[in-house]
C-alpha cells in the first residue's frame, strides 16, 4: 500500500490499489480523476461531472475557461457530494461556495431513449 495524494482533488489514494490499476492514469493521479478525465490527458479542460444517484447515465460536460478554474470546481463538486468525507459530515457546513465561477455547460447527456430512431 502506497498513499498518494491527488493532484487535482487532493484525496488520499492507494496507488498500488486495484482501483488505480484499473483506471491507470499518472502516479499523482487518483483512480476518480483519471476516470473523469477520460483518460486523455491532452483535452484537460472539460470535466465530466456524474450525477451522484448511482447511475453513470447522467453526465454533464463542463467547459471552463482555465485548468484552474476546471480544479476549483471539481474540488467544490466534490466537497459538495461529500465524497470524501465520512457520513456524518454529509449535514454539516462542509458546503464549499461554488458561485463566481467561470464556466459555460458544452453537453449534457440525460441518456434519453431517442438514440434508436435516425430521426
Ligand atoms: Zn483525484
Amino acid at each position: 500500500m502506497k498513499l498518494m495524494t491527488c493532484k487535482w482533488c487532493e484525496y488520499s489514494f492507494d496507488l498500488h490499489s486495484q482501483e488505480k490499476k484499473n483506471a491507470e492514469g499518472y502516479a499523482n493521479e487518483c483512480p476518480d480523476c483519471v476516470d473523469e478525465r477520460g483518460g486523455d490527458q491532452s483535452a484537460p479542460r472539460y470535466l465530466g461531472v456524474a450525477a451522484g444517484n448511482g447511475k453513470m447515465s447522467d453526465i454533464t460536460i463542463l467547459q471552463f475557461e482555465s485548468e484552474e478554474q476546471r480544479e476549483m470546481y471539481a474540488k467544490a463538486h466534490r466537497n459538495n457530494s461529500g465524497y470524501n468525507k465520512g457520513k456524518s459530515c454529509q449535514l454539516g457546513g462542509h458546503l464549499t461556495s461554488m458561485s463566481g465561477m467561470k464556466f459555460q455547460k458544452v453537453a449534457e447527456n440525460f441518456a434519453n431513449d431517442n438514440h434508436k430512431g435516425k430521426g
